[in-house]
């Protein structure tokens, strides 16, 4: 495993080709509050590029080359929880992020039988990967990261492929495919509803 550090944008020249797993790092749950400090991406081949923003950058930070990765459209993004990422990255980089796939909701769509659908138990459950999360809480706007913050972030990135290949057999299993697709289809919606004032509310409730 490689991980590789990038400061403002990802390297001209980079491919990462037509899967990359997404993850970003901030100060906190509020887009409008807590900075982006991290973007971490990877091709699936166990290798992590980490997309690091200074203190001193004010949204949109100027990160052409990573922007247009994200907006793509034939690119597909893997997320863990891709509601909150959507929202932060078009915050932060003025970007609506299509086409997605998120790992959480393949997870709840037909892992029924239990209500723990977060990464660390989908690695555990799916893949056998024991990943730890004590960094998850930890000070990311730091200029220089800790190598412990750095496996961590990138650790985030790393099995996003494989759990796809596990959770698309099971949609496939329990004829939710066309489901999961709508639902992604409806995320970046989803996320711009959060940005609008939404964050709270479930439109679809009575
Ligand atoms: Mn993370």
């Amino acid at each position: 495993m490689t991980v590789t550090l990038h400061q403002g944008d990802l390297p001209a020249g980079l491919s990462l080709g037509a899967m990359v797993a997404i993850d970003t790092e901030t100060m906190g749950l509020r887009p409008g509050r807590d900075r982006l400090c991290l973007v971490q991406l990877s091709a699936g081949d166990g290798d992590a590029h980490l997309v690091q923003f200074a203190a001193t950058a004010a949204p949109p930070y100027e990160a052409p080359r990573l922007a247009a990765l994200l907006a793509d459209p034939a690119v597909l993004k893997l997320f863990h929880f891709a509601r909150f990422d959507l929202a932060v990255l078009a915050h932060y980089l003025g970007v609506s992020v299509r086409p997605v796939y998120c790992t959480k909701i393949a997870s709840k769509l037909v892992r029924t039988f239990t209500d723990r659908h977060g990464l660390k138990d989908l690695c555990r459950d799916l893949l056998r990967v024991d990943l730890a999360k004590e960094q998850q809480s930890s000070d990311w706007g730091a200029a220089t990261l800790a190598p412990e913050q750095l496996a961590y972030a990138a650790a985030d990135v790393l099995h996003l492929h494989a759990l796809k290949v596990r959770l698309d057999a099971m949609l496939a299993r329990e004829g939710r495919t066309a489901w999961a697709a709508a639902a992604f289809e409806f995320l970046p919606t989803r996320a711009a509803l959060d940005r609008g004032g939404y964050q709270d509310i479930d439109i679809f409730e009575h």
